[in-house]
């Protein structure tokens, strides 16, 4: 199983400590020649939403990246990634737009958004959750399946081979969402 982690900007290299930790193959995936790589599913890391769209677009990987994902190819988006997946955005642009959700950003503010939580996962149980600067989904469409809220606010959610946390679960030793990622989505 390989998996391409787009490392434009951002909170990459903790993702792939973590496929290390899992035991899977990765890549970074940095410019549109590593598209034509054969992986299973790639991760979009937090980082900032609106410049890693930017890029997306400079480096002319944006639509080939939305192809993929409509096609089918699992992809997990984490904070930004979320934010860049989302269908409709609050206080920002849509980009991608393949998943059927309203990302609220920088929801718990700018400057004091920081906050860490333990809340039940679906599915996987009790899990330490990082908010940087994040964003929460304010709706979410009959086709998601919600997965993890804090404090009533739906924070981690899964559309087909979608799957979204608006918190950081690569800063922390929990591996459980990633090997959730591996083990529910890309290995079906
Ligand atoms: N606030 C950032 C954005 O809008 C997301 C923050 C993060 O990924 N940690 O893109």
């Amino acid at each position: 199983m390989t998996i391409g982690i787009l490392a434009l900007q951002g909170a990459f290299a903790e993702h792939e400590q973590m496929l290390e930790r899992l035991g899977a193959d990765y890549f970074e995936i940095r410019q549109k020649k590593d598209l034509e790589r054969d992986f299973d599913a790639f991760i979009l890391p937090g980082g900032e939403s609106t410049v890693m769209g930017k890029l997306l677009h400079e480096l002319d990987m944006f639509s080939e990246i939305k192809e993929k994902i409509n096609a089918g190819l699992p992809v997990y988006g984490t904070c930004a990634g979320l934010i860049l997946l989302a269908k409709e955005v609050e206080d920002g642009a849509v980009q991608l737009g393949t998943m059927d959700i309203c990302a609220k950003r920088n929801a718990y503010g700018r400057q004091l958004g920081s906050f860490v939580a333990e809340e039940e996962f679906k599915g996987i149980g009790k899990i330490p959750m990082n908010f940087i600067r994040a964003p929460y989904i304010a709706k979410a469409g009959e086709n998601v399946e919600v997965l993890a809220k804090v404090d009533g606010k739906i924070v981690a959610a899964r559309q087909g081979n979608q799957l979204v946390t608006a918190f950081h679960p690569e800063v922390t030793d929990d591996v459980r969402i990633h090997q959730y990622f591996l083990e529910q989505i890309v290995n079906k």
